[in-house]
């Protein structure tokens, strides 16, 4: 009998660990903060450098763009993976999402294992949680935060991750490649409305339980009325209505990368713009609501871009057509005072802990 009793206490001690160790991996950093947040906004800016900042606030002859004036904490983050000095969207979005390290591909697994994403960090508060990306619903940023893949392009893995993760919001690019008619009916089947334009995105969409959206033409600065701030202030809204225990969102604006890697000055400057104006938006909003945690920055910078000023805002600002090493820029809006004193570069691991610890500190 004593001895029955003592493998059952052995057994449930280990159940208890595993448990214990799986609800924490990612959110039990060595960076520790005292602030709560009943929301959390992420916004990143994918391949968005510190230089792409000061050449697009000079090309539009602006002293700074809103995220470098907002007040809050201004710093720097290394952004390197696992097994690279220079990392992809996959390894970054999993240091955001996860909180961990893992090697360039890899999307919330490191090695073999799955590691707990946003989605199912925020599922044990009951929170909701929102996803806008300018790029398709499967790209490598958006699916570290609600999927996992060995492979970040398998956008089968990833898909069906999401129609598991129990994200309430999917706003994306329209691509007919992930959208196939066995997707559709996956995506009706899981319980979403599912909306095909930015029209659609109107108060009458705030009464559907989940809603998967496209969008044609998903640029940022908004070309056919398709905007990433309109879709931002929808998708806002729509989960604070919704939630009453708070939300989690994450905000991409997808192109400034792919258009870094090609080189084209003007048009990244216009979508980088646009990232902003998203930006004041969702600052405008969080401040009047008080209880919202808002996080801007990268996960890597693209193209090598060096500005000095009296350049030609034109290709020869940048120095490469890939990724680049660089620290990037991390604007932090919501902290409390006595948060990352004296800190003024963060790992992009960190930015997770922050996340985590605010959202946690807000329900003991
Ligand atoms: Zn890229």
């Amino acid at each position: 009998m004593k001895k029955l009793i003592s493998k059952i206490t052995v057994v449930a001690l280990v159940v208890l660990l595993v448990a214990f160790s799986v609800a924490f991996v990612g959110c039990n950093g060595s960076l520790k903060v005292s602030g709560s947040a009943k929301n959390v906004i992420l916004l990143i800016g994918d391949g968005m450098g510190l230089e792409h900042l000061e050449a697009v606030a000079a090309y539009y002859q602006l002293d700074k763009l809103n995220m470098q004036s907002m007040t809050g904490f201004n710093g720097e983050v290394t952004t390197h993976s696992r097994n690279s000095e220079v990392t992809d969207s996959a390894a970054a979005s999993t240091a955001l999402s996860c909180g961990v390290k893992t090697d360039n591909k890899s999307v919330a697994r490191v090695d073999n294992e799955n590691v707990e994403n946003m989605a199912e960090f925020i599922a044990q508060y009951n929170m909701d949680m929102g996803i806008v990306v300018t790029e398709k619903a499967t790209g490598a940023t958006p699916s570290g935060f609600a999927s996992h893949s060995y492979d970040r392009s398998n956008d089968s893995n990833i898909f069906k991750g999401y129609m598991a993760s129990g994200v309430d919001l999917f706003v994306s690019q329209y691509d007919e490649d992930i959208l196939n008619e066995d997707r559709e009916s996956a995506i009706i089947n899981a319980g979403y409305t599912r909306l095909n334009s930015m029209a659609d995105l109107t108060e009458n969409a705030y009464s559907a339980e989940k809603i998967f959206a496209t969008v044609d033409a998903f640029a940022g600065y908004g070309e056919d009325g398709a905007s990433l701030v309109d879709a931002s202030m929808f998708a806002i809204n729509y989960l604070d209505q919704k939630s009453e225990n708070g939300f989690f969102m994450m905000i991409e604006s997808s192109y400034i990368d792919k258009i870094a890697h090609s080189g084209d000055f003007e048009d990244m400057a216009r979508e980088l713009r646009a990232f902003d104006e998203t930006i004041k938006a969702v600052l405008d909003w969080a401040k009047q609501d008080g209880e919202t945690l808002v996080i801007i920055t990268a996960d890597h910078e693209t193209g090598g871009l060096l500005y000095n000023p009296g350049d030609n805002f034109d290709d020869t600002l940048f120095k490469t057509g890939e990724h680049s090493g660089v620290n990037v820029g991390v604007f932090i809006y919501g902290l409390n005072g006595d948060d990352l004193q004296g800190k003024t570069i963060l790992d992009n691991i960190e930015i997770n802990h922050i996340m985590c610890g605010y959202i946690t500190n807000f329900r003991k």
